[in-house]
């Protein structure tokens, strides 16, 4: 078979790296994809959110099946366009975008079908929100309706930090038109934990959990970013715990979709706030988390190739969903600066040193020749000898580094030591990833 892969991320390196083992797939596509995935599939020059161009793409390389990365070419409508063309996707269609692309609509739908979540009120007025300002007390959860890159959402401590967030979203549009709608919910608190599934018109099915760490430094300091690492399974679903998630909100959500018309195909990311009376829903993301991605696809046992063909053909229920045994944990390395400004254009070393097991997620990266970098030095990183392709860096988030073991421990070991033989200017990477001892 012929399956194209759109985006270019750490994310779609690893469902690129997973599908590439299926003997099914043939030619195997990405784009516009990165200079890891270009070693296992032939990377597109084309745009995630140029719809057009993917769309004429697949058609004239007659793709049998298009799995969409990231959000924002879902919520354009890009599965609409490839299914009008007569190409299989998976991933959900424009109208089951809005669960990612509006907070609105998944509130309303989350509380019309008696899903647990926090209470809420929406606005589209500055002034009214104003004058309802810490109407559920603070700290105030405030969220811009549309996407805004996991930027739109701020917990004000107090009601001058709330008035600013409300200014900048409404008043000087940060965020743009996503911030032409505002939701204003109940602080929760409790243990954060996302769980993705997979999910057809039929049936909804939990992978293997992960836990992710937001904050840039270690002991969760410092500001949000985009994920530094995972690790899987996580230990906060306790059997208890997943039979709860069953029946208060996995089955309510695909009875949702259904009465709602919501024909869902993909991924569906939930996340979570166990608290102190049960989960609640804060989100969902209408596709693979990344990186948790990155350390549950290595788990998979399965051909992820099946899994996608059936969700596609709403024939998930009759696919039996293996996972191997060992933990995996996925550590992030990230450009100096990230998630504030950083520079591009780093030379990668150390990538060959890395052990044959573990595996390399590329997210920012691209290959440059080292005669454009300036590279007189000969002893910089990647500079010695004549003039090469190298690979370098190209984003904030650069690559991420999983290994598998038979415990947790064992596996975040296998994953320092090898992202220790990796090396750029200014690489920064979080020492806490994983289990340690006191929090088992
Ligand atoms: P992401 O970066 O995951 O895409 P997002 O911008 O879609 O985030 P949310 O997931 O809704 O936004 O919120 C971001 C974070 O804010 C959550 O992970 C959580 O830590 C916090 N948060 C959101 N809603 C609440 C709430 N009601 N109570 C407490 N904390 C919350």
């Amino acid at each position: 078979m012929k399956v194209l892969v759109v985006g270019g991320g750490g994310r779609e390196h690893a469902i690129c790296w997973k599908l590439a083992q299926s003997p099914k797939v043939g030619e195997l596509y990405c784009a516009p994809g990165n200079s890891g995935i270009a070693q296992i599939a032939q990377c597109v020059d084309i745009a995630a959110e140029d719809i057009d161009g993917i769309c004429t793409f697949a058609s004239e390389n007659s793709i049998d099946l298009a799995v969409i990365g990231p959000e924002v070419p879902l919520a354009m409508g890009i599965v609409d366009e490839l299914e009008s063309k007569g190409v299989k996707v998976f991933g959900p269609n424009r109208k089951c975008s809005q669960l990612e692309a509006s907070k609105s609509f998944t509130k309303s739908f989350l509380e019309r079908h008696n899903i647990p979540t926090a209470g809420y009120k929406e606005f589209t007025d500055k002034d009214e929100l104003l004058n309802a300002v810490g109407i559920y007390g603070y700290p105030m959860v405030i969220k811009a309706d549309g996407l805004a890159a996991g930027k739109g959402v701020v917990i004000a401590e107090n009601e001058v930090d709330a008035r600013m967030a409300i200014e900048e979203m409404m008043g000087q549009k940060v965020f743009g038109a996503a911030g032409d709608k505002v939701v204003v919910e109940e602080f929760l608190t409790g243990i954060e934990a996302s769980m993705l599934c997979f999910v057809d018109e039929t049936s909804i099915i939990p992978m293997e959990s992960a836990q992710d760490y937001k904050r840039i430094f270690d002991g969760d300091k410092g500001p949000n970013t985009g994920g530094m690492g995972t690790y899987s399974p996580s230990l906060v679903f306790t059997p208890q715990l997943e039979k709860q998630i069953k029946e208060q909100i996995l089955e309510p959500t695909l009875k949702g979709f259904q009465d709602d018309g919501l024909d869902f195909k993909g991924v569906l990311f939930i996340g979570l706030m166990i608290s102190d009376d049960g989960p609640k829903v804060i989100e969902f993301n209408n596709r693979f988390g990344d990186p948790e991605t990155q350390s549950v696809l290595p788990r998979l046992d399965s051909d992820l190739l099946d899994i996608f063909m059936a969700v596609t053909e709403n024939k998930l229920a009759d696919v039996n969903i293996k996972w191997k045994k060992e933990k995996a944990v996925c550590v992030v390395a990230a450009s100096g600066g990230y998630p504030g400004s950083y520079e591009k254009n780093k030379v990668i070393g150390g990538l060959d040193k890395v052990d044959e097991d573990v595996i390399v997620f590329h997210a920012g990266t691209s290959k440059k020749d080292t005669s454009e970098l300036g590279c007189a030095d000969e002893n910089k990183e990647g500079c010695k000898g004549r003039s090469h392709m190298a690979t370098v860096t190209s984003g904030g988030r650069v690559l991420g580094v999983t290994a598998l073991g038979t415990t947790h421990e064992e596996a975040k070991a296998k994953a320092y030591d090898n992202i220790r033989r990796i090396r750029f200017e200014g690489m920064q990477y979080r020492k806490d990833i994983g289990i340690v001892n006191s929090e088992k």
